[in-house]
């Protein structure tokens, strides 16, 4: 792994300036302006139609299904959606774009100076603002290693709808870079824009990478690293070129602008191209789409229909119920965990306990068996009923974690209380019986007593631990402290 070796000192001289381009294919039955299927596992150039094909003559029509997945970022990131969009031809030659063009936005794209307030670990939100959402078709995909003399070239994917979020260079830090993707990652599943699936592509970014010196008034010139298809190369990547950019510019060199591509096997990125700007495109307005209108009623009713945003329960978890930004963000990664926790909340059950029997014994379940928590086969209902076992000091945690939440796995329709009483977890509550032992105790250890009367206040758990064997355990332990503690205390 190459790494450039700059002093703290230098470094510390320079600003790091990030935008990203985020594109997300998005969750459709079909492709953007053709009716056939867009789906996952089909054989090779099953999915295509003249007009995927760019047969001569074929016309464009809009999907709608796109258009309103692309409105539902937009308003979730508090675009401003204009009355009419328009689409646009982007001219390049690549073999997997048969039409020698994408057609895309340029002008007036459909969601427009938004923004998206970031939890970072300091527990601060950022506000990272958001240029543009447009809508735009995907290539095909370029198969190099199936065929020993041949690229093969499979055109499923060819049209299928993507939108491209574009931010402004608000951001700062590789780090702060990776929280805002993992917030817009988190975006897209909690609206089913898309399924966030960053290793197979579903969700790729290019970031922009400038850096200035902290005492410069403007931007240096950036480089775009492109397709990043991970948050962890992402953070490597924009830590390599902030290094790459500083040790040019030290050493008497300048940035070009440019687009590289991040080589995993070097954990370094490399020049691909000198940029091409927006003239290189030759972008016009495409003539076989009508502009796209959007009435103020289907905004409302999207407005209406979306669903609670990661944001704000983020904000309920840390301001109403205290829990600290890891927390938060860890029930909040996952909108079934989220839905879980508020089902477990809404059975009167509190913030801490709740959270920490979901994290505890359920996650670690969950990952034994690479579930998701909708498919936990404890209902909140009933993990509840476990819980309050726990706490009234019916049943001891151990028991309940390792015995009686294994059995209720097994049997959905048994009552948590009954299932205890049959598997023998239930804990006696038997003041007197506990006393009498603690008595007997006392006079076999007259030495220890006499320790703890001095001062030796750590003697207790010898005591405790004494009661709690000879209970095997069914002992409520809140009691035997109680016990333990006022029998020593007792005045003789
Ligand atoms: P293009 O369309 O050619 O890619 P844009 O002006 O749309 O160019 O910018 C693309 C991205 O580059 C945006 O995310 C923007 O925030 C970012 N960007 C612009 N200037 C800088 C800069 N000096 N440093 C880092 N990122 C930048
Ligand atoms: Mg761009």
């Amino acid at each position: 792994m190459s790494k450039l070796r700059l002093s703290a000192e230098i470094r510390q001289k320079y600003q790091a300036v990030i935008g990203l381009e985020v594109h997300v294919q998005l969750q459709v039955k079909s492709k953007i302006f053709a009716t056939e299927a867009f789906t996952f596992g089909s054989e090779p150039n099953e999915h295509i139609s003249v007009i995927t094909l760019a047969h001569p003559g074929a016309l464009p029509s809009i999907n709608g299904a796109c258009v309103q997945q692309a409105l539902k970022m937009g308003l979730a990131t508090h675009c401003h959606i204009p009355t009419a969009t328009y689409f646009a031809r982007k001219n390049y030659f690549y073999p997997d774009l048969p039409k020698g063009y994408q057609l895309s936005q340029a002008e007036n794209p459909i969601c427009q100076n938004g923004y998206l307030d970031v939890p970072m670990p300091d527990g601060g939100l950022h506000r990272i603002r958001i240029e543009r959402i447009h809508l735009e078709e995907d290539a095909g995909k370029s198969i190099h290693d199936l065929d020993e003399r041949d690229t093969l070239i499979d055109l499923n994917r060819a049209g299928a709808g993507l939108i491209e979020l574009v931010t402004y260079p608000d951001l700062r830090s590789a780090d702060e870079a990776c929280a805002f993707m993992a917030e817009i990652r988190k975006l897209v599943r909690y609206l089913g824009v898309g399924d966030g699936n960053m290793e197979q592509g579903n969700l790729r970014c290019d970031a922009n990478v400038s850096v200035m010196l902290k005492t410069a008034t403007e931007y240096g010139t950036r480089v775009e690293v492109k397709n990043l298809n991970s948050i962890n190369y992402l953070g490597k990547a924009i830590n390599y070129e902030i290094e790459r950019q500083i040790a040019l510019i030290e050493n008497g060199g300048e940035v070009r602008q440019s687009t590289r591509t991040w080589q995993v096997s070097t954990g370094t990125t490399q020049l691909m191209r000198d940029k091409e700007t927006a003239d290189d495109y030759r972008y016009f307005p495409e003539p076989d789409l009508q502009p796209l209108r959007i009435s103020r009623e289907q905004l409302a009713q999207l407005q209406e229909a979306l669903p609670v945003l990661p944001a704000a329960l983020y904000e309920r978890y840390t301001q109403e119920l205290g829990l600290s930004y890891l927390e938060a963000m860890a029930l909040v990664e996952q909108a079934s965990t989220a839905r879980y926790f508020d089902a477990l909340l809404e059975q009167k059950l509190e913030a801490r306990v709740a959270y920490n029997w979901l994290m505890g014994p359920v996650k670690s379940y969950l990952n034994e068996h690479q579930l998701e928590t909708e498919a936990f086969p404890v209902e909140p209902a009933r993990l509840a009923a476990l819980i309050r076992l726990v706490e009234g000091g019916k049943v001891s945690h151990n028991a309940a974690r390792e015995r009686l939440l294994p059995a209720m796995m097994l049997h959905a329709e048994a009552e948590p209380a009954h299932l205890a009483r049959e598997l023998n977890v239930l804990m006696e509550s038997n003041t007197t019986a506990i006393a009498q032992a603690m008595e007997a105790l006392m006079q076999e250890f007259p030495d220890e007593v006499a320790r703890y009367r001095n001062g030796r206040k750590g003697l207790m758990g010898f005591f405790v631990g004494k009661i709690m064997k000879a209970f095997k355990g069914k002992a409520n332990p809140k009691e035997v402290n109680q016990v333990v503690k006022s029998q020593l205390e007792a005045k003789n």
